[in-house]
């Protein structure tokens, strides 16, 4: 089994009611590899960096099994750089800088031996790049899960529409799904979105837990309560590798399954929360990854006689 993952290696500075962490390794293609790299697949990154980059995150991707052969270096560019606050209840955040640098003429060449991957996580770029990626595969992926944000949804819409169309999965936020769908109820949403190619769609609604639709039927999980939410960055990107991670491990796309993987996504994002960054996603060990998913059923566990 192998997994693909396209999407940004970058630099964040993040600004939260609790510090500042500065220049810190960020990037969804970053936090996507690192939370599949604990399902036993070794991801490959297709991103680009620049000559700033470190060789330190390069060699902490490489000591979680992340293959680099797809990640290009271009010294005399920047990295991507991405600065965001987040304001006092940890959810809603305001973007403060978006530097492209690097990723301006990125056109994600997939090298020959990534072509016939298994599973392929599109993280969010131009939709433009995530078709590209897509028709470059000389085998079509079981699996295709697809993130995006408004700002395609804003300016390149019928892009993402194409794109949207070629894929199996959909991972968005409520408020994207939306604007995508023009409908405010998420169920009349999912509807609509259902139409638009996607077999399934995950609508992630950051402490209020994900939905996952099929046409026939919906899911949902909660998020952990949690005693310390340091820094949200990534919550996203490491849900949707830790729910390819699982589907790529156990190779089963039934409905059942994609609810577990849900469940395996959600708990991989509550790690990535309790510190600064990658921070928490870099040594977990096995029992702290199961005593997660122990509280997810114990949470969600309950006893009614009908
Ligand atoms: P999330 O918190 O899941 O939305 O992901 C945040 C991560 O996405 C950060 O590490 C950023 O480096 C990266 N990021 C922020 N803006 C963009 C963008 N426009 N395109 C791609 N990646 C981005």
């Amino acid at each position: 089994m192998s997994l693909l993952v396209v999407g940004t290696v970058a630099f964040d500075t993040v600004r939260t009611p609790f510090g500042v962490a500065e220049k810190i390794l960020g990037g969804a293609g970053t936090y996507a590899s690192l939370s599949a790299s604990y399902f036993g697949v070794k991801s490959r990154i297709v991103s680009v960096v620049g000559g700033d980059f470190p060789q330190k995150h390069i060699d902490l991707l490489k000591s979680r099994n992340v293959d680099l052969e797809g990640l290009e270096v271009v010294p005399e560019e920047k990295s991507f750089f991405w600065e965001g606050e987040y304001h006092n209840d940890m959810n809603s955040r305001t973007t403060i800088a978006t530097e492209v640098n690097v990723f301006e003429k990125f056109e994600a060449n997939i090298p020959a031996a990534y072509k016939e991957s298994d599973y392929l996580l599109l993280g969010n770029l131009h939709p433009a790049i995530q078709n590209s990626v897509l028709e470059q595969m000389t085998k079509r992926p079981k699996l295709v899960v697809l993130d995006t944000m408004n700002f395609w949804m804003d300016n390149a819409w019928d892009d993402l529409l194409a794109t949207i169309r070629k894929v199996d999965v959909l991972a968005i936020n409520d408020e994207e799904a939306r604007q995508l769908s023009g409908e405010y109820s998420l169920l009349k949403a999912a509807r609509t979105i259902l139409t638009m190619g996607p077999k399934f769609l995950v609508i992630k609604k950051g402490e209020h837990g994900a939905l996952l639709f099929s046409d026939d039927d919906i899911f949902f999980a909660p998020a952990l309560p949690l005693e310390d939410i340091f820094d949200p960055t990534g919550a996203g990107d490491t849900f949707a590798g830790g729910f390819i991670g699982f589907i790529s491990k156990t190779g089963d796309l039934s409905f059942e399954n994609l609810k577990r993987a849900v469940i395996y996504g959600s708990a991989m994002a509550s790690f990535t929360v309790e510190k600064f960054g990658t921070d928490r996603l870099i040594d977990l060990s096995d029992e702290e990854v199961s005593e997660r998913l122990q509280k997810f059923l114990t949470l969600t566990k309950f006893d009614i006689q009908l």
